[in-house]
């Protein structure tokens, strides 16, 4: 699978990450990546950016480093109502909002039931239109109510690359990853496989994710990585479902 699509990265703004804008632009467009999106880390995330670096995306060309580029952000998902932290007329800014649980930001309680609450909650934002890695056993989840909603809101769950390589922090993703793939492929709800960059050699990188999902037998029609167009028209579904415009490159 050529993969062409890859929405989940982040630069020196996040605080935590070592290359700058270009630097990732450049090293996803050399590796054939055509859909990019650098997403930050939303401003309660310890070093990021804050609420105003997500205010000027308007001034980025659509089509800089020869990619077709987007920017948004990785909201973090604060507590059991499912709060992000970045108001809506902010996130009616972002081409692309990833939603996901950190430990230094969500500050519900950490059992099964209050972790679906505050994933279901947000899945059920407007604005949420991506689940960021659903994979970390620090925050249980009821795979199969997450991934019933996600089927009805048109959310895309993510396959995180950098939660199974050898340096993650996450628990238990590869267990987990089974069990809402299986899922995933029971209420037919897509998957990206996104690398969550945080340095140049990382981003457009799946190797991992792939490797996860094919040893599912994860069916290859649910896969979005290799079909930009039904990725847009997602993404683009969930924008006009609160009046926003479309994205056109
Ligand atoms: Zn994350
Ligand atoms: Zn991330």
């Amino acid at each position: 699978m050529k993969n062409l699509i890859d929405v989940h990265n982040h630069t020196v703004a996040s605080g935590h990450a070592y290359n700058s804008y270009g630097e990732m632009c450049e090293a996803a467009a050399a590796k054939g990546i055509q859909y990019y999106a650098i997403t930050e880390h939303a401003p309660t995330m310890p070093g990021t950016c804050k609420p105003m670096y997500f205010t000027n995306f308007q001034i980025i060309n659509r089509n800089a480093y020869g990619l077709n580029l987007m920017n948004g952000t990785e909201a973090n998902i604060m507590n059991e109502e499912g709060e992000l932290d970045l108001p809506p007329r902010i996130l009616a800014l972002q081409d692309i909002v990833i939603v996901s649980m950190h430990s230094p930001t969500y500050n519900g309680a950490k059992d099964l039931s209050s972790c679906t609450s505050a994933v279901v909650n947000a899945l059920r934002n407007p604005y949420t239109q991506i689940l960021g890695h659903p994979d970390d056993g620090q925050f249980p989840l009821d795979y199969d109510q997450v991934i019933a909603v996600a089927a009805e809101e048109g959310i895309i769950i993510e396959v995180n690359d950098a939660s199974f390589s050898p340096w993650s922090y996450r628990q238990n993703c590869r267990e987990n990853a089974h069990i809402y793939l299986e899922r995933c492929a029971h209420y037919k709800v897509p998957v990206l496989l996104n690398s969550d960059a945080h340095f140049y050699t990382k981003t457009g990188s799946i190797d991992y994710a792939l490797e996860i999902v094919q040893a599912t037998n994860f069916p290859e029609e649910l896969i979005l990585n290799d079909k930009p167009e039904v990725f847009m028209n997602m993404i683009n579904r969930r924008i006009q479902a609160w009046g926003g415009k479309p994205i056109v490159f």
